[in-house]
């Protein structure tokens, strides 16, 4: 491969029409993806999607009820846990309180039976890549939270495992540690080329970090892209409406041509729109048009749409026009604020809206 040396070579995993039942409950239902070598890969969902039961049958503490899992083109069915070179993350970090920082970071070395000089040189290696320097000899309990999750990553790390699992690992941390250990834990996949399989019902942690994501809902994927095609080009209801805030608008299809139609808004605009591949948009369709796409402004040709303000809410950032459009439509607006005073809007006043230019997107049928 082309990876720099010292790193490990990633594991590459094919899950291949996937199953799993709990009684007569479906968790799982026909679930075939891949994760390529070397990827931040992310499961993202609502709670009870089957996310984590799809991690627990990567690392082998559940077993499909139908379809296999392959672990760089072999089978692992027939490997216990413990056995696959596959390492999981828990959201309560599984600590050992009366161990040290260096000896919870050695103890599944230890495990495996390593030698004493190997061990040492690994834990001081995996102490620097997660920054605990000077911390070895703490017990883990003297540690904040955040230091408390390094320690778990730099355990887990420790054996060089092809995969790392990690199940919403950062849920615990307030939200300024959990912003700075998303940017972490990317800095320690691309430095040590682990294959990372992440779980989080977090959209935007799902967009920090990760290559690409898989959106579940109900024990199925339902989208699998870069975080830029899940949130710009999302193919369907559940994930325009799950990533992020989502104008939907009904509209007819005028032409197609290429990768791009035009279509008809209620309003009677015209305006261009993307679809999804390996689809053909006739008719009535529903198109996304996300609220920072759109800006506030007087009635006037230019203006695709128009409403009345119902409320106005400032964010600091940017402040939320939410607009009821003459068909009776809810629309957002996203305003970026300026410093120079609030939005200049007011509560039943009536607006035009305009687009900037190719930002809708028709949703599959
Ligand atoms: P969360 O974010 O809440 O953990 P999730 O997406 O990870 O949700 P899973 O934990 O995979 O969801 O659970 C999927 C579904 O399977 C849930 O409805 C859950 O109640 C059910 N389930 C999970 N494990 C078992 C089990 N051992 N026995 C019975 N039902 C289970």
């Amino acid at each position: 491969g082309n990876q720099p040396a010292g790193k490990t070579r990633g594991g590459e995993i094919a899950m291949q029409n996937i199953v799993k039942d709990f009684g007569h409950f479906r968790a799982v239902n026909d679930v075939t993806l891949k994760i390529a070598s070397n990827e931040f890969f992310t499961l993202l969902g609502p709670s009870g999607c089957g996310k984590t039961t799809l991690l627990r049958m990567i690392a082998g503490f559940e077993m499909p009820t139908k379809g296999s899992i392959l672990l760089d083109g072999a089978g692992i069915a027939s490997l216990p846990p413990n056995q696959r070179p596959i390492n999981t993350v828990f959201q309560n970090y599984a600590l050992f309180p009366h161990m040290t920082v260096a000896d919870n970071i050695g103890f599944g070395l230890k495990m495996l039976g390593r030698p004493k000089a190997e061990i040492e040189k690994t834990v001081a290696d995996m102490i620097r890549l997660v920054r605990l320097d000077g911390r070895e000899k703490n017990l883990v309990t003297q540690l904040s939270g955040g230091q408390q999750q390094r320690v778990a990553l730099a355990r887990a790390l420790a054996p060089q495992p092809k995969v790392l699992l990690l199940d919403e690992p950062l849920s615990a941390l307030d939200l300024k540690l959990r912003k700075s250990m998303q940017i972490e834990l990317k800095r320690l996949q691309m430095e040590t080329g682990i294959t990372f399989v992440f779980v989080t019902h977090d959209q935007e942690e799902a967009l920090t970090m990760s290559d690409r994501i898989a959106v579940m809902s109900e024990g199925q994927v339902r989208q699998i892209g870069s975080p830029w095609e899940i949130y710009d080009r999302p193919a369907e209801r559940f994930v325009a409406d799950f990533i992020g805030e989502t104008n939907f608008l009904t509209a007819e299809v005028v032409s197609v041509s290429g990768d791009r139609a035009r279509v008809r808004l209620a309003s009677g605009a015209e305006i261009p729109a993307s679809f999804p591949a390996n689809t053909t948009p006739s008719g009535k369709v529903t198109v996304v048009v996300r609220p920072e796409h759109a800006r506030a402004a007087p009635v006037s040709g230019a203006s695709v749409l128009r409403g009345t303000i119902h409320d106005i809410v400032y964010l600091g950032t940017d402040t939320h026009l939410h607009v009821v459009l003459e068909d009776g439509t809810p629309f957002m607006v996203r305003q970026q604020n300026a410093r120079s005073g609030p939005c200049g809007y007011d509560k039943g006043e009536t607006l035009g809206i305009e687009l900037s230019d190719d930002v809708a997107q028709i949703l599959r049928d």
